[in-house]
């Protein structure tokens, strides 16, 4: 079977062609530059770039697959959660699509589908495991038992850890987005001041995340400085990274314990973080877990895991039609 994938939630515009767990093409366009000045995503300027792009990165992804649109077996595509202009591009083309090759169109939630994004390139991953997604809008722990039946063990309460790098960054005016650049910054620090921001666990058993005390800890202690020097700013980006994955990595290692699995997956925009990996891959070592995260290019929002998680829920039985619509608070 050949899938297209159409992944417009957010400020990705991304397609993909894919069979099975096969990714034969997968183009990524993004609006970063166009948000980049205000510090945050602003939905009509995504929504209109979807609009504007979205032929250009379909036509480039067949193209790059050698197939044509005859050659497309099923259309899948994110329907929330997200922003609902953005949602709306992609939707109006799948069903379109669907319409005009007469085949069938399937919606796929976009957290489930960063949940199982190490799929892409990781072709024997037993189920149960505990996936952790750690995106620009989401912080979720889950028990997986098959691709179609899996259970939310615990989340954020308020802000996603994403969003925290994004706040972080937006304190220490190091531009948005603020996950890379916070990762390469806190590289630089030599460790001069110390400094520790605090870790919120929501209680010793809980599996629920909160970040945004820890961006409100960073705020004032920035305040609290005169003066802030490049050595400073590292010092800030290592202890609040430091902190925010200790959270993560524990969180992550209990719910292992708690459900008694030996895998974890994890995927979203932060699975990009070199820092997060090694620490989660260490712990979990320390237990016995094998951790997996999905290829670089496959963390940020793409169309490829769009696609595979559609064509695997449609095998098992799933269906959309020409109804379907965006749900922007689509729960996971
Ligand atoms: P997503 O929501 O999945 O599109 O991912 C975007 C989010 O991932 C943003 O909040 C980014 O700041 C964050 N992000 C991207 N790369 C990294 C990184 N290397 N380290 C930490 N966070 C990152
Ligand atoms: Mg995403």
């Amino acid at each position: 079977m050949i899938t297209l994938g159409i992944e417009t939630s957010c400020d990705e515009t991304g397609v993909a062609v894919t069979s099975g767990r096969r990714v034969l093409s997968s183009t990524v366009t993004s609006s970063v530059h166009l948000h980049k000045k205000y510090g945050g995503v602003v939905p009509e300027i995504a929504s209109r770039f979807h609009v504007e792009f979205i032929m250009e990165v379909m036509e480039a992804a067949l193209k790059a697959s050698k197939k044509r649109l005859k050659n497309i077996n099923l259309v899948a595509v994110t329907n929330g959660p997200g922003l609902v202009g953005a949602l709306l591009t992609g939707i109006s083309l799948a069903k379109s699509l669907s319409y005009a090759l007469d085949v069938p169109v399937i919606g796929v939630n976009h957290v489930l589908a960063h949940l199982y994004s190490s799929f892409l390139t990781e072709r024997n991953v037993d189920f149960p495991f505990v996936g952790l997604v750690v995106s620009g809008g989401h912080t979720v722990l889950f028990y997986c038992e098959d691709i179609d039946r899996q259970c939310i063990l615990g989340q954020t309460q308020d802000d996603a850890v994403g969003e925290a790098y994004d706040k972080v960054a937006k304190i220490l005016g190091l531009g948005y987005p603020g996950g890379p650049v916070i990762e390469k910054t806190a590289i630089r620090s030599m460790g001069k001041n110390k400094i520790v921001f605090p870790k919120s666990y929501m209680g010793k058993d809980s599996l629920d995340f909160s970040f945004s005390g820890i961006k409100t800890a960073v705020l004032y202690y920035v305040r609290k400085m005169r003066r802030l020097d490049s050595g400073m700013v590292s010092d800030i980006c290592r202890a609040f990274q430091e902190a925010a994955l200790d959270v993560l990595v524990d969180k992550t290692c209990l719910a292992c314990k708690m459900k008694n699995v030996k895998r974890i997956l994890v995927g979203g925009g932060v699975a990009a973080n070199l820092r997060l990996r090694h620490k989660l891959s260490e712990a979990a070592a320390r237990s016995g877990i094998r951790v997996y995260f999905p290829e670089l290019k496959y963390c940020l929002d793409n169309g490829a895991m769009i696609g595979a998680l559609g064509e695997a829920l449609y095998n098992k039985g799933r269906r959309s039609n020409l109804y379907l619509t965006a749900e922007p608070n689509l729960a996971a």
